[in-house]
C-alpha cells in the first residue's frame, strides 16, 4: 500500500521540504487511502482515459490516478510543492504537472496538446475550496471536451450543486450546473481525513456532462443572468426579484405571456421555466 496518502507521510514530506500547508491556497491534504480509492472508483477510470487533476498537492490522489488512468495532467499553483510532488511520483511516466493557476490556464489548448487520443477526459480533484464555484462554472462554460467531473468540495457547496426544486439547497448554482450535467453527491467525507483538518465537512460530487443537453436556452449568458437575478433574495417573490433588474411593465407582461404567477418564489420553478424567461428576454433585446 502507498504511503503518500497518510498523515505521517504528509507531515514528513512537508517537514523534509521545510514547508507548512498554505491556508491561502486551500491546502488540506487527504490522508485516507480508503477515501482516495473511493474517489477514483467513483470516477470509473480506465487506462484509455486521461485525467485532469486540479491541485495535486503532495500527490496522494495523483498517485492513484497515475496507476489507473492512461495519463494525468495536473495543475498546481504552489511552486514550493513541485519538488516533493515529483519525488513522490517517482516511477510514473504518465503525468505532466503544470505550475499554473487553474483559473488562468488555457485548458482547451492543453487538452489538445497533452490528452489527444484518449477515450475520455475526466476531471478528478480534491479542490481548493476557496475557488470551488469559479473552477466548476469556468470549466463547464468553456464547452471543453470533458465528459465527467469527480470532485471533493465543502459539503454545503455539494448540497447546493445537487439541490432540487423546493428544497433549501436549490439556487442559481444548482441550476447553472444541472443545465450542463447531471449532479450527484456520492460520498460524504469527515474533516478528520485531512491534514490540516479544515473547519468544514466535505463531500464528493460526480457530474456527468450531457452530450446533448435535454434543455437549451437561446443564450447561455442571458440564462445565467436570469438565474442570478431570480435568486438574489430567496424569500422574495419572483416578481420582486425580477423588477430589481428589469423594467416593471416588461416583467408584468412577460410573466403574463409565460403564464407564470408573479407571487411564486424562484425555488418553485424548474429549469424549463427559467429557460422560458431567459428566451423571452433574449428575444425582446
Ligand atoms: N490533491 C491534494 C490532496 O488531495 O491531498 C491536495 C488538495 S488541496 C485541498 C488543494 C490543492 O490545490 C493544493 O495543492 C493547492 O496548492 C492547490 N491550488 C490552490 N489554488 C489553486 C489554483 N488556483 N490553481 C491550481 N492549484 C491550486
Amino acid at each position: 500500500m502507498s504511503k503518500i496518502g497518510t498523515a505521517g507521510f504528509v507531515n514528513k514530506s512537508l517537514k523534509h521540504n521545510q514547508l507548512t500547508a498554505k491556508k491561502k491556497y486551500g491546502q488540506n491534504f487527504l490522508i485516507d487511502q480508503n477515501i482516495l480509492g473511493r474517489i477514483v472508483d467513483v470516477a470509473d477510470i480506465s487506462k484509455k482515459d486521461a485525467i485532469i487533476e486540479i491541485g495535486p498537492g503532495l500527490g496522494s490522489l495523483t498517485e492513484v490516478l497515475c496507476e489507473r488512468a492512461g495519463y494525468v495532467l495536473a495543475y498546481e499553483i504552489d511552486s514550493d510543492l513541485l519538488e516533493p510532488l515529483k519525488e513522490n511520483l517517482i516511477g510514473f511516466l504518465n503525468y505532466k504537472i503544470i505550475n499554473q493557476d487553474i483559473l488562468k490556464a488555457n485548458i482547451k489548448q492543453d487538452i489538445e496538446q497533452y490528452l489527444k487520443g484518449y477515450d475520455h477526459v475526466y476531471v478528478v480533484a480534491n479542490l481548493p475550496y476557496y475557488i470551488t464555484t469559479p473552477i466548476i462554472l469556468g470549466l463547464l462554460s468553456q464547452e471543453l471536451n470533458i465528459q465527467r467531473y469527480v470532485m471533493m468540495m465543502q459539503l454545503e457547496v455539494a448540497d447546493r450543486i445537487c439541490g432540487k426544486p423546493q428544497t433549501k439547497d436549490y439556487n442559481a448554482l444548482s441550476l447553472m450546473i444541472q443545465y450542463k450535467a447531471t449532479a450527484n453527491k456520492v460520498l460524504k467525507v469527515p474533516r478528520t481525513v485531512f491534514v490540516p483538518a479544515p473547519n468544514v465537512d466535505s463531500a464528493v460530487v460526480r457530474l456527468d456532462v450531457y452530450d446533448v443537453p435535454p434543455l437549451k436556452a437561446k443564450d447561455d449568458q442571458v440564462l445565467y443572468e436570469v438565474l442570478r437575478n431570480c435568486f438574489i433574495q430567496r424569500r422574495k417573490t419572483l416578481y420582486n426579484n425580477l423588477i430589481v433588474s428589469y423594467d416593471k411593465s416588461f416583467v408584468d407582461q412577460m410573466l403574463k405571456d409565460l403564464h407564470i404567477s408573479p407571487s411564486v418564489r424562484a425555488e418553485a420553478l424548474d429549469l424549463a421555466d427559467f429557460i422560458s424567461i431567459s428566451d423571452y428576454i433574449t428575444q425582446k433585446r
